[in-house]
């Protein structure tokens, strides 16, 4: 089945300008901004300016420029944020939830950075 984009997600709307953002970096191809709600101290959203849905769409149909600008970006916020290994930053968390068992919540493909403090383990087992 094909990847169905929904242009009226909030992050849509976050691109087209409709709805206010923190932008910590906007390149050709890339935006990112804080998370209204942040869960550590570094919380930003990454997300590509194309019409993609998840982590997956993104890697199967993203054009290579897309792709490589999407990445320098993630590691110009690591190391803007002070969590990149590279100049001593004590490290950080790359996320991607997808889909139902992933629990996404906005249908545009984004990568959570988060850090500024310890994050404990990815997972915890289901009890039991
Ligand atoms: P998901 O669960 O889809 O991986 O994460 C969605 C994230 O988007 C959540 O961390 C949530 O706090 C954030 N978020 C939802 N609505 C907005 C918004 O309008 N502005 C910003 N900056 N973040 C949002």
């Amino acid at each position: 089945m094909p990847y169905s984009y929904d242009d009226e997600n909030i992050f849509a709307k976050i691109l087209r300008g409709d709805i206010p953002n923190k932008t910590v970096l906007d390149t050709d191809h890339t935006l990112a901004f804080e998370d209204i709600d942040p869960k550590a101290p570094v919380h930003v959203l990454v997300i590509p300016k194309g019409r993609y849905v998840s982590y997956d769409h993104f890697a199967a149909e993203a054009s290579d420029t897309e792709i490589v600008d999407f990445n320098r970006a993630v590691a110009e916020i690591c190391r803007m944020t002070g969590v990149d290994l590279g100049s001593g930053g004590a490290g950080f968390r790359a996320i991607s939830n997808a889909g139902s068992d992933g629990v996404q919540e906005v249908p545009h493909y984004h990568l959570h950075i988060l850090g500024g403090r310890p994050l404990g383990r990815m997972l915890a087992r289901p009890p039991g």
